[in-house]
Order: structure tokens, then sequence, then C-alpha cells
């Protein structure tokens, strides 16, 4: 049996940011993942200009550009109205400074370029490897992990344990932290396509009555399509899940056109139910981060950000969690790093779980529409907060509510179909 400082399950970003953070600081890290990398994941693939902040500070954001990535000038939501709500990041945060652009990148190409930025600050990386349960001590506190590969059962001992494994982490729930929302229940389906027409610069929401699909350039000739509709509907998706996503594309006047002649250049990829958010973030001897803490819906994006910034708070908390005296202490540390998540990402969730509501209510989200694309200034606040760069407290005003979901003329031509 081997034993490390701090054993990280899951080598996602949330995974490579905690363990390239530690490693930087000489702490033994180990990381566990079921994969082997590259490796896809369903995703939209657009991160934020606070993610290239983490990014760089990782050494990684030159690399990701130099594979091609797409640079990303900020987000366009269409709603079933046709009316448009065009977000800036630039405009939003009114500099160009450090990183005035989103990116956009295919999640084979970031993630392992994420671990091996990690695996060259010091951290130990076993791929291949599904992490099946947690080790107990007799008072109950978490010292390691049970883990299958290749038919062969190990245990490997830590001083912590970290569930970095995504939506549906099984260290969440074999500590019993983890909590699934009875709303949304959405699923999500995930491809690659060449040819699309008309891809710009901006990331892309087309909000429909039966659900919602992101598309971006993501660099190389590809464009990510992220098809999100509720669960009730995933009878129809197991029949043939190509057929459709091709199906429900076709069916936009606003979409058909622009998919007329492009090619399907991936499998496509299910994922979903979503909306999970962890009791709390810790137990004595193990912590959650990314994912496996909070994960609510796809459409304000930012997971990747989130994980990252996840990576670098904890980090901090398991040094304070290392060096304490007493197992209290170190879960006092941890307790600490929970609050700060919270204070953190709190006014972020209350934004998503609003926005939530409000794109699955189509009167609502064409009001708030109609009122946002005459109003740039309002729209790119809010872009800003689902790109973490503005504070969500921006938003969450009544002004703001207001300006946004108050009553108003409809635009001229609102319900043309956007060439
Ligand atoms: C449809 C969809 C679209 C999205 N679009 C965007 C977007 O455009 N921008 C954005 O920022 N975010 C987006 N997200 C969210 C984003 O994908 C996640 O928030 C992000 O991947 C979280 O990172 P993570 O490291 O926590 O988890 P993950 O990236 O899921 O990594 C978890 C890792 O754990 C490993 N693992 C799981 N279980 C085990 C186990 N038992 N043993 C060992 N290893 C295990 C997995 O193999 C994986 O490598 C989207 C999500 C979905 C579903």
């Amino acid at each position: 049996m081997t034993s490390v400082d701090v054993l990280v399950v899951g080598a996602g970003p949330a995974g490579a940011s905690l363990s390239f953070a530690l490693a930087r600081s000489g702490i033994e890290a180990h990381v566990i993942d079921r994969a082997h990398f590259p490796r896809p994941k369903p995703c939209a693939e657009y991160l934020s200009p606070e993610a290239s902040r983490i990014l760089s500070d990782m050494g990684a954001l030159e690399r990701v550009e130099q594979t091609g990535a797409a640079a990303l000038a900020g987000v366009h939501v269409r709603a079933p109205n046709g009316a448009m709500i065009r977000g800036d990041f630039v405009a939003a945060h009114g500099f160009a400074g450090f990183r005035d652009r989103g990116l956009s990148v295919r999640r084979e190409i970031l993630d392992a370029i994420l671990l091996d930025r990690a695996r060259s600050a010091g951290a130990r990386v076993t791929e291949g490897a599904r992490v099946t349960d947690l080790l107990r001590a007799h008072d109950g506190r978490v010292i390691g992990v049970r883990t299958l590969c290749g038919g062969e059962t190990s245990e490997h001992r830590a001083r912590l344990v970290i569930g970095a494994d995504g939506l549906r982490s099984v260290v969440a729930r074999r500590a019993g932290l983890a909590h699934t929302f009875r709303w949304p229940r959405r699923l999500a389906l995930v491809t690659h396509y060449a040819g699309v027409r008309d891809i710009g610069v901006h990331g892309e929401m087309h909000v429909e009555r039966d659900g919602y699909v992101g598309i971006a350039d993501v660099g190389n000739g590809l464009t990510t399509v992220a098809l999100v509709v509720p669960a009730s509907r995933s009878r129809e998706i197991a029949g043939d899940r190509a057929a459709f996503l091709e199906r429900w594309l076709a069916q936009r006047a606003h979409l058909a056109p622009r998919f007329a002649s492009a090619t399907r250049e991936s499998p496509v990829v299910a994922t979903g139910p979503f909306a999970s958010h962890a009791r709390r973030g810790w137990a004595p001897g193990l912590a959650l981060v990314g994912d496996a803490a909070d994960f609510f819906d796809p459409f304000t994006g930012e997971g990747i950000y989130s994980a990252l910034r996840g990576g670098e708070l904890l980090a901090g908390a398991v040094r304070v969690a290392l060096d304490a005296a007493r197992p209290r202490h170190a879960d006092a540390a941890l307790a600490a790093y929970d609050a700060e998540r919270r204070a953190e990402f709190g006014g972020k969730w209350l934004v998503e779980r609003i926005i939530g509501a409000v794109i699955g209510t189509a009167p609502l989200i064409n009001r708030a529409a109609r009122n946002l694309s005459r109003r740039k200034d309002l729209a790119d606040l809010l872009i800003g907060v689902t790109g973490d760069f503005v504070p969500a407290r921006e938003v969450i005003r009544l002004g703001y509510l207001w300006k946004v979901f108050g009553r108003s003329r409809p635009l001229a031509g609102s319900r043309a179909p956007l060439a």
C-alpha cells in the first residue's frame, strides 16, 4: 500500500489545477484518473478571460493558444422570439489589460495540457485507474481510496483525499456529501462539426422552447455543438443520439442552413442530468472541488473556470491542513475552504439559478432578450457576471432586474428568423 500527502481523484481542470499548485509548493500530490489522456469531455468548450488568467499562471495559456484554439470576444444569446442579447467581454470590464478575450478549445487538448503542467510541476499521475471506494480509519476519518485497474484492486493511503472526479463524483457519494437537485433535469448531446457557416468570434447560445444549443468555434476548422434538452426526452435520444441532434438542428429555420453542408467530426456524446451541489465541500480527511462539489447547468458555462479557481482556493487550505498539529485543526482548514468557496461563488450560484429558471420559461427569456437587445451595457454586465469578472451583486439588484424583466414594447420584426 502506497501513502502520500494528498491523493487527488480526477485529473480534469479541478484536479490538475490543485495538483499543480500543491506540487509547485513542494507538497507530494498523487492524481488518479480512470481515463487515459488525452480524453474527450462533453462540454461547450468556452472559457472566459478569467479562466485565461489561471491558464497563464499555470504556464498553460501559450501552449493552448499554439494548438490553434479560437479567441472568443463574448457571447450572443438568441431567445425563442429571435431577439438577440449581444455581450462582449472587453466592453464589460472596460480595459484591454491582462487578457481581454476568452478562449474556446477542445477539452481533449486543454485537459491534457493542464495535466501535463501538473506533472511537470512534480505531481505523480496514474491514468486508467478507477477509484471505487474510500478507506476510513476507525473514527470514520477518510485515509485513502481503493482503486480498480486492469481487474486488480489496490489501496492508496493519504493524509488528505480530494474528490475532483466531476459530476456524479464517487468520492462525494461515498462520503455521503452528494446532493442532486430535482430541478432542472436536463441532458446534453455534444459533438464537433466542420464546415458550419457564419461562425464568428462570439460563442452562441440559441434558446428554444424545447431546449438550447451552444455553438462555438474551437479552432482548426471545428465547431462545438452542445444541445441541452429536458431529461424527459431521454427515450427519444437513446434510440439514436446523432439522429436526434441532427433532427433538432434541422427543425430550426435559423440554424438549418448553417449546418446544411457541415459534416459531423466526432461521435455524439450524451451526459446529464446535472444540477448537483454537495451538502458540504469537506469531511474529516477529505475535500471536494470542481463539479464534484457543485455543478448546476451548462447554460452559464464557466464550470472550467470554477474548477480551476476551486483548485487554487483548495491548495491554500491543504497547505494549512497538512501543517496542522491536530486533526481538528486540519478539519477547520477544510471548513474554512468551504466557507471561502461559498463566499466567492455564492452570488454566481444565485445568478445561475435565476438564469436556469428564465431559459426554461419562454415568455421570460423573450422579454429579457428584448430588453437586453436595446441595452448593450446591461448585456455586457450579465456576460461579465457569467464570465466571473464582474461581481454577481451588480445584477442581483432590483434596479437591474427591473430593467431586464420589466414590460417593454416588442421590437419591430423581433419574431422574424435571423439570417
Ligand atoms: C454540456 C456541457 C457543456 C459545458 N460547457 C461548458 C463551457 O462551455 N465552459 C465551461 O467552462 N464549462 C462548461 N461545462 C462545465 C465543465 O465541463 C465542467 O464544469 C468542468 O469539466 C469541471 O471540471 P472538473 O475537473 O471538476 O471535472 P471533469 O472535467 O469532469 O473531470 C473529472 C475527472 O475525473 C475522472 N473521474 C471520474 N470518476 C472517477 C473515478 N471514479 N476514478 C478516477 N477518476 C475519475 C474523469 O475521468 C475526469 O477526467 C459544460 C458542461 C456540460 C455538461
